[in-house]
């Protein structure tokens, strides 16, 4: 994922375009733009406690709080006339399920009728690893998967079409500029032995074994610069699956810290902020990632000292490069609106030779190996017995298997397709397959830039490959981003070459040794069609699973505090002063922030007095703040006095308190207290003065079943 740039002359002319840039932007009329150009952001920050997240594929990782909040950033570029547009989003969530996105289509046509449908809108995941699931329908009660919760699902819906739904009225006549360039330290290879599998002349014509380049758009309308989008490859694993807050991860950092610098003087997002208009919006979209690691030691850490502050040096590299851009870009993007998307049956694709350069050949029906069970080593690893590189069937590892996920065995043929690998889970062995086999693959096209989707884990090489044969079959194409996770989920791809030795991506690339032949096949058609300006064939659409899964209900049943005390009711003590460094902690009785569940709740603030005002300077979704639930346990002691901020009396509980991590079952949330830590790093700049914290939460009451909704302030402090 680089592309790198040639110095000497280029630094200097670099100066000279900035300053060009400056004057070309400001003095391009809105009225002769070639584009409408749209943004729009809505929060998609998933349910706080009690899930299973998503990523590592843990059974242990279950969430307990906030830390950085999810969003849906779109984008939406149409021509002048508003007959070609196309939606380009970016969600902050590990992956796009295709039920999502057929949800999300069906959400914005009852409100936009068929403006956007399957050709024209792509709705890609981040990857982060740091958010719940529970929004899959495939795979729900498994071992490997959750259960479903309809009311979570229905949350991302609303939410990323919200999103689609602003940017389309924010449509308005406006300009595009491109420019590409290098995030420094911003990923590194994962899977090396299996890169070095790759020819050596192909190696060689690359500086470097990931594409550390970021393609970024820049859009603006009346001169100025109202947002951006960039694809840049690297795996959103900074934190570790030892986090159990939810987090946008690096990428997610990223547009937090670029969007805070464009917008000074806006409220945050969860007052509702994202819908205003004049809202600078950045979105960090992913690229070919699959083996790309942000974790610099090769080891699941680095480069900072723990998981959060690498999200925050990782994320930072790639808001420097960004913005670094966001002022370099000069290129104008002009040209015609055009995009192709087409199902492809992966599980049963003849791939020809000019893909193949080994003849006829063809996919298999969907397997993991059993490397994939070990995880990548440079990310953390997986489970112990597994490790990467298995190339040989153990029958001991197929019992292991069989009691973890009931799947027919493997056919002899299914077996013979996927060689090297061998099969750990046939997926596709069931009728019908137990993955998504038929999947969307997609070219756009906006004047000299496409952009190639597919709804998987693409390796750097692969998404060279995909960059080179689109940019042949596109005449007047420059730029071809490989936006990766989109519209669907289904494993890695990894090169044939790497797919032999079978380290952890090639053992997740799901289809067999031709998989990456196989989607260069069908990208290669798509663009073919798009230069000729034919129709592109297209499979059946895969089966709709929606309403096949039995949902599991989100809230519990009421929420109870103990008996002496009240939901608000402060817990423990602050102290009386604090200076910059130090962490204030704030803990109140609340309830369960499961029940009265809407992304866009908020729950923290940080306020500082002015006057007789209280005025926020940070909230839940800083960087600063965190909220973590857990469910005090043991025996309750006597109540000693606590003043409140009021100045009454009033009786605090003091229980020993031990963070829950039982997984969340059916019953155990049920009757115990919440309690809430509100924890705020009091950052270098913080103003002198006296500062509170107010938690904003919610309960379901006993007596009615009905959510309350309350505010508690912590008593007041001082920040020398
Ligand atoms: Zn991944």
């Amino acid at each position: 994922m680089v592309c790198s740039v040639r110095f000497s002359w280029v630094v200097c002319c670099a100066a000279l375009v900035l300053v060009a840039h400056a004057v070309v932007a400001a003095d391009k009329p809105s009225a002769d733009a070639p584009y409408l150009v749209g943004r729009g952001s809505a929060d998609i920050t998933g349910p706080l406690v009690g899930m299973r997240m998503l990523g590592y594929v843990r059974p242990d990782q279950i969430d307990e709080g906030l830390h950085l909040r999810q969003f849906a950033r779109t984008f939406i570029v149409a021509d002048r006339a508003g007959q070609r547009r196309l939606a380009i989003v970016t969600t902050d969530l590990q992956s796009v399920t295709h039920s999502l996105y057929l949800s999300v289509l069906d959400a914005v046509r009852a409100k936009l009728g068929d403006a956007y449908g399957l050709d024209n809108t792509v709705i890609a995941a981040t990857h982060t690893h740091a958010v719940p699931a529970g929004y899959w329908h495939y795979g729900a009660d498994t071992s490997l998967g959750s259960p479903f919760y309809q009311e979570h699902f229905d949350a991302l819906v609303r939410g990323i079409a919200d999103s689609i739904v602003a940017a389309h009225q924010d449509l308005r006549p406006g300009h595009i500029y491109v420019a590409e360039g290098e995030v420094e330290g911003g990923g590194f290879q994962r899977s090396r032995d299996a890169y070095m599998q790759n020819p050596e002349s192909e190696r060689q014509s690359y500086a470097k074994d990931v594409d550390d380049q970021m393609t970024l758009l820049s859009f603006t309308v009346d001169g100025r610069p109202v947002g951006l989008l960039n694809w840049h490859a690297v795996h959103p694993t900074s934190m570790n699956f030892y986090n159990k807050l939810i987090s946008s991860d690096n990428k997610g950092y990223a547009a937090y810290a670029v969007e805070k610098k464009h917008n000074p003087n806006h409220d945050a997002p969860s007052n509702g902020d994202q819908h205003k208009p004049e809202r600078f919006v950045a979105a960090f979209a992913q690229a070919n990632c699959g083996d790309v690691t942000p974790n610099s030691k090769l080891q699941g850490e680095g480069p900072g000292k723990d998981d959060a502050d690498s999200t925050r040096i990782i994320g930072g590299r790639m808001a420097q490069a960004a913005e670094r851009l966001l002022t370099a870009a000069d290129e104008e993007i002009s040209g015609p609106i055009d995009y192709r998307q087409a199902y492809v049956d992966f599980g049963h694709l003849t791939v020809g030779d000019d893909f193949t350069h080994a003849g006829d050949q063809s996919t298999s029906p969907a397997a993991y190996g059993y490397s994939f069970a070990a995880g990548s080593t440079e990310d953390g690893g997986g489970q112990p017995i597994f490790r990467e590189g298995m190339t040989k069937q153990e029958p001991f590892i197929d019992i292991l298997a069989k009691a973890s996920l009931p799947l027919p065995t493997a056919s002899p043929e299914m077996r013979r397709g996927h060689l090297p690998k061998p099969i750990l889970l046939a997926l596709g062995a069931t009728t019908p397959p137990s993955f998504p086999e038929v999947l969307p693959v997609g070219v756009a096209r906006i004047g000299q830039l496409a952009i190639v989707t597919g709804p998987a884990e693409f390796t750097t090489m692969s998404g060279r490959r995909f960059r080179q044969a689109v940019k042949q079959a596109l005449p007047g194409v420059k730029y071809v981003v490989v936006a990766g996770y989109a519209n669907d989920y289904a494993g890695y791809v990894a090169t044939q070459e790497e797919y032999q030795i079978q380290h952890y991506e090639g053992a997740a690339t799901l289809y067999g040794p031709w998989t990456q032949a196989a989607y260069q096949q069908e990208f290669s058609r798509l663009a073919g069609d798009l230069a000729a300006g034919r129709k592109s064939e297209t499979h059946d659409a895969p089966p709709d699973v929606r309403g096949m899964v039995r949902p599991t209900p989100l809230e519990t049943p009421y929420d109870r505090v103990p008996p002496a005390a009240k939901f608000g009711d402060a817990v423990g003590e602050l102290e009386a002063v604090y200076k910059a460094g130090d962490t204030v902690k704030a803990e109140f009785f609340t309830g369960n922030p499961l029940n009265g569940y809407k992304p866009e709740r908020q729950y923290a603030r940080i306020e500082r007095q002015d006057g007789d005002q209280w005025r926020i300077v940070a909230e839940d979704g800083d960087w600063e703040v965190r909220c973590r639930w857990y469910q005090p346990t043991g025996e309750k002691k006597p109540a000693a006095p606590v003043a409140k901020a009021d100045g009454k009396k009033r009786a605090a509980i003091n229980l020993p308190v031990t963070p829950s991590t039982k997984p969340y079952t059916a019953d155990d949330h049920r009757l115990a207290a919440h309690v809430l830590t509100i924890l705020w790093e009091v950052p270098s700049d913080a103003a002198p003065g006296k500062y509170r914290v107010t938690h904003t939460g919610a309960f379901k009451a006993e007596a009615d079943g009905q959510v309350h909704e309350f505010a508690a302030q912590s008593r007041t402090f001082d920040v020398d």
